[in-house]
Protein backbone atom coordinates (compact mmCIF):
# COMPACT_ATOMS: atom_id res chain seq x y z
CA UNK A 1 0.00 0.00 0.00
CA UNK A 2 1.40 3.50 -1.13
CA UNK A 3 1.77 6.51 1.53
CA UNK A 4 -1.18 8.72 2.08
CA UNK A 5 -1.99 11.27 -0.88
CA UNK A 6 1.62 11.14 -1.80
CA UNK A 7 1.89 13.19 -4.79
CA UNK A 8 -1.01 14.40 -4.98
CA UNK A 9 -2.12 17.66 -4.85
CA UNK A 10 -5.18 18.21 -2.34
CA UNK A 11 -5.24 21.44 -1.73
CA UNK A 12 -5.94 22.32 -5.57
CA UNK A 13 -8.61 19.21 -5.24
CA UNK A 14 -10.00 21.35 -1.97
CA UNK A 15 -10.29 24.43 -3.91
CA UNK A 16 -12.26 22.54 -6.55
CA UNK A 17 -14.53 20.97 -3.90
CA UNK A 18 -14.87 23.91 -2.52
CA UNK A 19 -15.80 25.97 -5.61
CA UNK A 20 -17.89 23.11 -6.59
CA UNK A 21 -20.06 22.57 -3.40
CA UNK A 22 -20.77 26.48 -3.73
CA UNK A 23 -21.59 26.74 -6.82
CA UNK A 24 -24.10 23.78 -6.15
CA UNK A 25 -25.68 25.24 -2.94
CA UNK A 26 -26.10 28.66 -4.67
CA UNK A 27 -28.27 26.17 -7.62
CA UNK A 28 -29.97 24.47 -4.87
CA UNK A 29 -30.61 27.71 -3.20
CA UNK A 30 -31.91 29.21 -6.42
CA UNK A 31 -33.78 26.31 -7.84
CA UNK A 32 -35.73 26.17 -4.13
CA UNK A 33 -36.62 30.01 -4.11
CA UNK A 34 -37.97 29.43 -7.83
CA UNK A 35 -40.16 26.53 -6.86
CA UNK A 36 -41.53 28.68 -3.29
CA UNK A 37 -42.38 31.10 -5.95
CA UNK A 38 -44.18 29.02 -8.25
CA UNK A 39 -46.16 27.93 -5.39
CA UNK A 40 -47.26 31.23 -4.39
CA UNK A 41 -48.04 31.88 -8.01
CA UNK A 42 -50.41 28.71 -7.86
CA UNK A 43 -51.64 29.37 -5.13
CA UNK A 44 -52.72 33.26 -5.95
CA UNK A 45 -54.36 31.34 -9.37
CA UNK A 46 -57.82 31.53 -9.98
CA UNK A 47 -57.39 27.33 -9.93
CA UNK A 48 -57.78 26.99 -14.22
CA UNK A 49 -57.39 22.96 -14.18
CA UNK A 50 -55.04 23.17 -17.55
CA UNK A 51 -52.43 25.65 -15.35
CA UNK A 52 -52.54 24.11 -12.20
CA UNK A 53 -51.69 20.24 -14.59
CA UNK A 54 -48.37 22.80 -15.78
CA UNK A 55 -47.47 23.84 -12.43
CA UNK A 56 -47.78 20.79 -11.23
CA UNK A 57 -45.35 19.30 -14.39
CA UNK A 58 -43.03 21.65 -13.65
CA UNK A 59 -42.90 21.48 -9.50
CA UNK A 60 -42.08 17.40 -10.23
CA UNK A 61 -39.37 18.25 -13.05
CA UNK A 62 -37.61 21.00 -10.90
CA UNK A 63 -38.12 18.79 -7.63
CA UNK A 64 -35.65 15.98 -9.71
CA UNK A 65 -33.54 18.22 -10.06
CA UNK A 66 -33.25 19.74 -6.89
CA UNK A 67 -33.03 16.23 -5.40
CA UNK A 68 -29.86 15.47 -7.75
CA UNK A 69 -28.42 18.78 -7.16
CA UNK A 70 -28.82 18.01 -2.82
CA UNK A 71 -26.97 14.38 -3.54
CA UNK A 72 -24.61 16.05 -5.21
CA UNK A 73 -24.19 18.61 -2.66
CA UNK A 74 -24.11 15.67 -0.04
CA UNK A 75 -20.96 14.07 -1.88
CA UNK A 76 -18.96 17.49 -2.16
CA UNK A 77 -19.97 17.64 1.59
CA UNK A 78 -18.49 14.38 2.62
CA UNK A 79 -15.64 15.06 0.09
CA UNK A 80 -14.82 18.16 2.22
CA UNK A 81 -15.10 15.82 5.38
CA UNK A 82 -12.68 13.64 4.06
CA UNK A 83 -10.20 16.02 3.05
CA UNK A 84 -10.06 17.42 6.18
CA UNK A 85 -9.76 14.37 7.99
CA UNK A 86 -7.15 13.50 5.20
CA UNK A 87 -8.71 10.55 3.21
CA UNK A 88 -9.69 11.94 0.42
CA UNK A 89 -8.70 10.30 -2.80
CA UNK A 90 -8.53 7.30 -1.29
CA UNK A 91 -9.92 4.45 -2.42
CA UNK A 92 -13.26 3.67 0.10
CA UNK A 93 -12.88 -0.32 -1.43
CA UNK A 94 -9.16 -1.05 -1.89
CA UNK A 95 -7.75 1.95 -0.36
CA UNK A 96 -5.88 2.47 -3.26
CA UNK A 97 -4.87 6.28 -4.14
CA UNK A 98 -7.45 7.63 -6.86
CA UNK A 99 -5.32 8.92 -9.66
CA UNK A 100 -5.13 12.77 -9.38
CA UNK A 101 -6.42 12.48 -12.92
CA UNK A 102 -9.65 10.82 -12.09
CA UNK A 103 -10.52 13.42 -8.41
CA UNK A 104 -9.48 16.48 -10.97
CA UNK A 105 -13.04 15.69 -13.08
CA UNK A 106 -14.78 13.78 -9.89
CA UNK A 107 -13.17 15.24 -6.52
CA UNK A 108 -16.03 13.56 -5.02
CA UNK A 109 -14.73 10.29 -5.99
CA UNK A 110 -14.83 7.90 -3.02
CA UNK A 111 -13.26 4.95 -5.37
CA UNK A 112 -11.30 4.46 -7.62
CA UNK A 113 -11.96 3.50 -10.99
CA UNK A 114 -12.44 -0.32 -10.99
CA UNK A 115 -13.69 -0.62 -8.05
CA UNK A 116 -16.25 2.07 -8.89
CA UNK A 117 -17.20 -0.17 -12.04
CA UNK A 118 -18.03 -3.03 -9.22
CA UNK A 119 -19.76 -0.50 -6.59
CA UNK A 120 -21.92 0.61 -9.74
CA UNK A 121 -22.53 -3.21 -10.67
CA UNK A 122 -24.37 -4.26 -7.47
CA UNK A 123 -26.05 -1.01 -6.97
ZN1 LIG B 1 -10.39 0.72 -5.31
Amino acid sequence: MTAVAEGVDTASIGLLLQQRHDETAEQVRRLRAQAASMLVAHDAGAGDAADVGTVAAETAEQAMVTMALQEQLARLQAALGRLDSGTLGRCERCAVQIPLTRLQIMPWATHCVPCQSIVDRHR
